[in-house]
Protein backbone atom coordinates (compact mmCIF):
# COMPACT_ATOMS: atom_id res chain seq x y z
CA UNK A 1 0.00 0.00 0.00
CA UNK A 2 1.26 3.78 -0.72
CA UNK A 3 0.39 6.73 1.49
CA UNK A 4 2.41 9.66 1.52
CA UNK A 5 2.65 12.00 3.79
CA UNK A 6 0.11 15.22 3.06
CA UNK A 7 3.15 17.31 3.62
CA UNK A 8 5.98 16.72 2.77
CA UNK A 9 4.72 13.98 0.28
CA UNK A 10 7.16 10.94 1.50
CA UNK A 11 6.15 8.31 1.98
CA UNK A 12 4.50 7.14 5.01
CA UNK A 13 4.64 3.95 7.49
CA UNK A 14 1.59 2.59 8.49
CA UNK A 15 2.29 0.44 11.64
CA UNK A 16 -1.37 -1.04 13.02
CA UNK A 17 -3.46 1.64 11.51
CA UNK A 18 -0.99 4.60 11.97
CA UNK A 19 0.73 6.14 10.05
CA UNK A 20 4.09 7.95 10.53
CA UNK A 21 6.17 10.55 8.78
CA UNK A 22 9.98 10.18 9.48
CA UNK A 23 10.78 13.32 7.64
CA UNK A 24 8.65 15.18 9.35
CA UNK A 25 8.86 13.06 12.74
CA UNK A 26 4.65 13.13 13.18
CA UNK A 27 2.12 10.88 13.34
CA UNK A 28 -0.57 11.37 10.20
CA UNK A 29 -4.06 10.71 11.09
CA UNK A 30 -5.28 8.22 8.25
CA UNK A 31 -8.43 7.09 7.58
CA UNK A 32 -8.91 2.99 6.41
CA UNK A 33 -11.16 2.46 3.33
CA UNK A 34 -12.60 -0.72 1.95
CA UNK A 35 -11.10 -1.45 -1.59
CA UNK A 36 -14.59 -2.78 -2.88
CA UNK A 37 -17.02 0.33 -1.48
CA UNK A 38 -14.83 3.09 -0.37
CA UNK A 39 -16.19 2.95 2.95
CA UNK A 40 -14.24 3.57 5.61
CA UNK A 41 -13.45 0.65 7.72
CA UNK A 42 -14.25 -0.62 11.07
CA UNK A 43 -10.92 -1.06 12.94
CA UNK A 44 -10.72 -4.49 15.51
CA UNK A 45 -8.47 -4.08 17.84
CA UNK A 46 -6.70 -7.70 18.85
CA UNK A 47 -3.62 -8.85 20.83
CA UNK A 48 -1.80 -6.27 19.29
CA UNK A 49 -2.89 -7.14 15.86
CA UNK A 50 -5.36 -4.66 13.82
CA UNK A 51 -8.01 -6.05 11.51
CA UNK A 52 -10.43 -4.25 9.72
CA UNK A 53 -14.08 -5.30 8.83
CA UNK A 54 -16.37 -3.31 6.46
CA UNK A 55 -20.12 -2.65 7.50
CA UNK A 56 -20.96 -2.72 4.02
CA UNK A 57 -20.88 -6.74 3.17
CA UNK A 58 -17.46 -7.00 2.27
CA UNK A 59 -16.51 -8.57 5.53
CA UNK A 60 -12.69 -8.62 6.85
CA UNK A 61 -10.61 -6.72 4.41
CA UNK A 62 -6.76 -7.55 4.86
CA UNK A 63 -4.89 -5.14 5.45
CA UNK A 64 -2.77 -5.70 2.49
CA UNK A 65 -6.18 -4.44 -0.11
CA UNK A 66 -7.18 -1.73 3.16
CA UNK A 67 -7.22 1.53 1.20
CA UNK A 68 -4.79 4.26 3.38
CA UNK A 69 -6.32 7.46 2.95
CA UNK A 70 -4.95 10.49 4.86
CA UNK A 71 -7.00 13.05 6.59
CA UNK A 72 -6.68 16.62 6.12
CA UNK A 73 -6.58 17.91 9.45
ZN1 LIG B 1 5.94 14.45 6.17
ZN1 LIG C 1 -16.88 -2.60 1.53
Amino acid sequence: MDINCPACHNPLNVINGTAHCATCDKAIPIEARCPECHKPLEMLKACGAVDYFCQNGHGLISKKRVEFVPLSA
